[in-house]
């Protein structure tokens, strides 16, 4: 019985299939998923710029090409789900579940 739990365990972990979080990486539009954290952000030199979750600097740039947020002053970079992460008000879980909803529709 203790194998099964184990498998099941890891069933759990392997929920959400590779090319779901990929899409959640690179597909996210920042601006709306700001927008929609009520998380602080503003246009900057035709960039995005968000208020690091992590040092509070407002000193940060999002990639258009990566789609990573990048903060310049602790030097960390974001992903969408790093991003809510290190918010912390959501786990992996319910920051896939969140980011799934805001997936452009094909
Ligand atoms: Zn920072």
């Amino acid at each position: 019985m203790a194998q099964t739990r184990k498998q099941n365990q890891k069933q759990n972990q392997k929920r959400y299939p590779d090319e779901l979080v990929r899409r959640l990486r690179n597909d996210i539009r920042w601006q709306p998923f700001l927008q929609r954290l009520n998380w602080p952000h503003k246009h900057r030199e035709g960039q995005l710029a968000f208020l690091c979750p992590r040092c509070q600097e407002f000193r940060t740039a999002v990639n258009p090409r990566t789609n990573l947020g990048r903060c310049f002053a602790c030097q960390t970079n974001f992903n969408p789900i790093d991003f809510l992460l290190t918010i912390g008000t959501y786990d992996f879980v319910e920051a896939v579940d969140f980011l799934t909803t805001m997936l452009p529709r094909d």
